[in-house]
């Protein structure tokens, strides 16, 4: 298949003048400047994508084709960066990167196109810059904002296709159901631990991601990459993967990932796939759809409950309040021991979530408890717990640890 291809690809006579080099020694400046306007492509273009042009799947057609498509790269974390490096060196038009933070040094492990020196900065200003310098000849256009409900229609609206680099369930129903209203090809993939997940929602015909998942999974059992951590190049499969579909979906290549979720598992290196179809009675994409128009995602996704626990919240700074006045509470931490090796308050006792129900004796139901895990999600869902087994004086420590970190004690580790 390989040989006949490559026949195929040398039958042209301009891929075949690329691949001996001979494009770059033409008998004349006329020639060459005919050669490179019959391409349709600059003399520059011509050079930097000589890769693709030798391709048949590409070739110079494919090439203009890229380069009149526009991408959406929704999220610039571990994803977002490898997907928006490949469709910017790709010649992809224009592409779109949609970001509200800013750079911080955890994200360094992964986010290979920031440094050090981008701490602090916008994500976007500094993608740019870096993206920019890679390949100056396509549009880059930067959204410094967080995509919701309010601005997902009209910013999805102006791309061909998107990609779904965001961490976290409200954004994936936002992209997804924006995607299906607007009959964008969602390109979608998830990574937490040293797995990873790839499909293609939202394409004529094609299942959607609420086909695959209708309900949101319960958001206290969905743990976040910097709840449960993340090997650094498993972001980095995943998000050439979808690079790799969006090309593929813009030149029409291939077989795309419809209908299929894609699962990696990066310590056995194996590839596997679930298949999935079109649900005829999904609430966005089905026959009798009874979602027509954007909204509210927090709440569809349970995560305005546990707003509700705001009034048992404590901030860093009541709590270091309370402890210099002498008032300590019972100080909880639910997370794992080895992150309370890394850096724990003084005088905890530690228990971690999964076994607090088991351990409820350990605890006086009379104490006043404050609870804390790594960002207060965990530590939500033990005082929900706690409050439910009759301890009335429970509270959270809002943003855990790494709030206490960043707020009153700067020599604490951040991990
Ligand atoms: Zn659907």
């Amino acid at each position: 298949m390989l040989v006949s291809r490559r026949r195929t690809a040398f039958s042209c006579i301009w891929g075949r003048r690329l691949a001996e080099g001979s494009i770059w020694e033409s008998d004349s400046s006329r020639s060459c400047s005919e050669l490179f306007e019959s391409l349709g492509l600059t003399a520059s273009e011509t050079q930097r994508y000589s890769r693709h042009l030798v391709l048949p799947e590409v070739g110079p057609e494919g090439q203009r084709r890229l380069k009149r498509s526009s991408v959406l790269v929704v999220g610039l974390g571990g994803l977002g960066v490898p997907a928006a490096v490949y469709l910017v060196s790709a010649g992809v038009g224009r592409v779109g990167i949609v970001d509200s933070d800013l750079v911080e040094l955890s994200n360094l492990q992964r986010q290979f196109i920031f440094s050090k020196a981008d701490l602090g900065r916008r994500k976007v200003d500094a993608a740019e810059e870096k993206l920019s310098l890679v390949n100056p000849e396509i549009r880059l256009t930067c959204h410094p904002v967080r995509l919701d409900s309010s601005n997902a229609m009209e910013l999805i609206g102006e791309y061909d296709v998107v990609i779904d680099a965001t961490d976290n369930l409200p954004s994936r129903y936002l992209i997804n159901d924006t995607c299906v209203l607007q009959a964008k090809p969602d390109v979608f993939a998830s990574v937490l631990g040293f797995d990873g997940q790839a499909s293609v929602f939202s394409t004529p015909n094609g299942p959607c991601y609420r086909c695959l998942y209708p309900e949101p999974l319960v958001a206290d059992s969905v743990k976040s990459c910097e709840e449960a951590g993340v090997l650094n190049v498993i972001p980095g499969i995943m998000g050439s993967i979808q690079a790799n579909q969006a090309i593929g979906i813009l030149l029409g290549n291939g077989t795309p990932l419809i209908g299929r979720l894609l699962v990696f598992n990066g310590l056995d290196n194996s590839f596997n796939e679930i298949k999935f179809r079109k649900n005829s009675s999904c609430a966005v994409c089905g026959s009798h759809p009874t979602i027509t128009r954007l909204i509210d995602y927090e709440e569809f996704c349970g995560l305005k409950r546990t707003e509700t626990l705001a009034e048992f919240n404590i901030t860093a700074g009541q709590l270091k309040t309370a402890i210099d006045s002498g008032k300590r509470p019972v100080l909880l931490d639910v997370r794992e021991p080895y992150e309370y090796s890394l850096c724990h308050l003084e005088s905890s006792t530690l228990i971690p979530v999964e076994e607090l129900d088991a351990r409820l004796g350990e605890l006086k139901r009379d104490s006043e408890i404050v609870v804390y895990c790594h960002v207060g999600v965990r530590s939500a869902g033990a005082v929900r717990l706690l409050r439910q087994a009759g301890f009335a004086n429970v509270r959270n420590l809002q943003g855990g640890i790494d709030e206490w970190a960043r707020q009153i004690d700067n020599n604490m580790p951040r991990y």
